[in-house]
Parts: structure tokens; C-alpha cells; sequence
């Protein structure tokens, strides 16, 4: 019941993390250049990396279904050069959801527990080819050599999801976290798939000392440096602080919502929708009581 009750959430959560993207205007696609031979395409939806080869290029994330066609459009636009590669970052479906129309001819790559998720999220009329399920899957890491430039996908645990790759430009200097980061915003800790902001902040710290000077593309928000990063891991060790503290003093998911004082980082603003401090102190709040 617990579980389906998560689902509910689950479903109810993303709709919402969508619906006020959905009910304006699509928010037109614009791709910037972030370092060496790597672009940001931002539009509706998770970030989308680009890194451009000698003869092919190689995509991370999709974005949604239903603006597939015109983040395709700006990419082939930006370079005539094939997709060879389209790697997810994890499978949420402001991710994963143009893998049809932006991976099509592409290898899709992901973490194995990426693609169960996404496997588990499919209705059983979708055919997880016609859906763009990853085809190829990796446990730990995975080395892409494409052109002169190294491209590592790295799992190194659950954070925001069960399966989130980060995927690191190595010679670019440029790594794509997912949404191991929202730069700006409170991030979606999807507690049901199996998230664990403990080791979400430590996979930053680990990160951020191997790569101190790498320029970030974020999940969510504006391209970001490693202090951004830092900021937001310190803020997930806070939330979590604070939390396993209400919980000590006895306090309900609703008291602890209300009580924990998150002010201090106001560079993390509320999104409408339901990307809130609150709802960050709630989810928690689940996660740590599930694990007791
Ligand atoms: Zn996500």
C-alpha cells in the first residue's frame, strides 16, 4: 500500500513539476556554448547536452514527448552531424521523454537501474523499443571515446533517483550531473524509485574534489560552476540535519513541514508547482523514516 501510495505521489508530483511548463507557451530552445566542443540546449524540460565530434554527435537527455520534434529540429539546425550516441541521465520523463524522436538512429545508453524504471513506468501497450528504452546498459561506469574527446558515465549510487548517471566531458572539462543538481530551485527527490540524499551530497563532494574547475550543466536551472554544486550539497546536508532532528524530537511529517527553517539558502527559490523547501523537508522526512 506504502508503495502505491508513493506511486500515487509519484504521479501526481511530476504531473504537477510539469503542468506549469505545459500550460504556457513552450518554452522556446536555445543552445549555448558551456566549454570546449560541449553545448547546453535549454527549452521545456531537463537540460540537454551536446557534444559535438569530428562526424557524429553524442546527446545527453531528450526532454519531453511533445516538444521532441522542435528540440530535434534546433539540434540538427546547430549541427548536421548524426546522433550516435543518446545517453539518459536518469528516467524521468522530462528527460527520457523525446528518446523516440531524438534518439531515433542513435544508440540509447543508461544506468541499469534507469532503465528498470523506465521499463516499470511503461503502460503495456508501449513497446519499450517504440518508447526509446535504452537499449545498452552499464553497472558502475562506462567509457565512450568519441572523437579525440573521453566521455565517462559514472553511477555512484542512488541520489535523486535509483539509477542516475553523471556523465563527465573529460578533455571539454564539462560535466552533465541530471538532476543531481537544480541550480536555483529546490530539486524532486523521488523517494519512491529508491533516492538517497545522503549519498547524493556525498557523490558532489566526491566529485567536486576529482573535478574543481569542470563547468556543470545542471538537471534543471542555468549552467553553473563547482561552487554552485557545493552550495546546493551543503543544502541537501542541511535539509537533512534538520530533518533527522525533527524526527528525533517527535515531530509529524506536517510539524516538521512547518517547523524546519530552510531561509538561509535563498538562492534556492520555490518553483510553482511543487518544487518547494516545504515539500524537499517532506520528502526527506519519508525517506529517513523509511529507512529507521
Ligand atoms: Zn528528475
Amino acid at each position: 500500500m506504502r508503495s502505491k501510495i508513493n506511486s500515487i505521489v509519484l504521479i501526481l508530483g511530476l504531473a504537477l513539476v510539469f503542468l506549469p511548463l505545459q500550460s504556457q507557451e513552450p518554452a522556446p530552445v536555445s543552445i549555448e556554448k558551456v566549454a570546449g566542443d560541449v553545448y547546453c540546449l535549454y527549452g521545456q524540460g531537463g537540460n540537454i547536452g551536446i557534444f559535438e565530434g569530428e562526424n557524429v554527435l553524442l546527446v545527453v537527455d531528450s526532454q519531453y514527448a511533445q516538444n521532441a520534434a522542435d528540440v530535434l529540429k534546433a539540434i540538427k539546425e546547430f549541427s548536421p552531424k548524426p546522433i550516435k550516441f543518446l545517453v539518459n541521465t536518469h528516467y524521468h520523463g522530462d528527460h527520457t521523454g523525446g528518446n523516440p524522436i531524438v534518439g531515433k538512429g542513435a544508440e540509447i545508453i543508461s544506468q541499469a537501474a534507469c532503465k528498470a524504471s523506465f521499463l516499470k513506468g511503461l503502460k503495456p501497450e508501449q513497446a519499450p523499443e517504440t518508447m526509446g528504452a535504452p537499449e545498452k546498459t552499464f553497472d558502475t561506469d562506462m567509457t565512450l571515446q568519441v572523437g579525440s574527446e573521453t566521455v565517462s558515465l559514472l553511477y555512484l549510487g542512488p541520489a535523486h533517483t535509483s539509477g542516475d548517471t553523471i556523465v563527465v566531458f573529460e578533455e571539454s572539462k564539462v560535466i552533465h550531473t541530471g538532476d543531481l543538481f537544480f541550480n536555483g530551485l529546490p530539486p524532486y527527490i523521488d523517494v519512491a524509485d529508491g533516492a538517497d540524499t545522503q549519498n547524493w551530497f556525498r557523490t558532489i563532494d566526491t566529485l567536486a574534489k576529482k573535478y574543481p574547475d569542470f563547468k556543470l550543466i545542471p538537471g534543471h536551472g542555468k549552467v553553473a560552476d563547482m561552487k554552485a554544486w557545493l552550495e546546493f550539497s551543503d543544502y541537501l546536508k542541511m535539509l537533512r540535519e534538520k530533518v533527522a532532528a525533527a524526527i528525533q524530537a517527535g515531530q509529524s511529517r506536517e510539524e516538521a513541514m512547518e517547523s524546519v527553517d530552510l531561509s538561509r539558502y535563498a538562492n534556492i527559490q520555490d518553483m510553482g508547482g511543487f518544487l518547494t523547501k516545504k515539500n524537499n523537508v517532506g520528502w526527506v522526512y519519508d525517506e529517513m523514516s523509511k529507512q529507521k
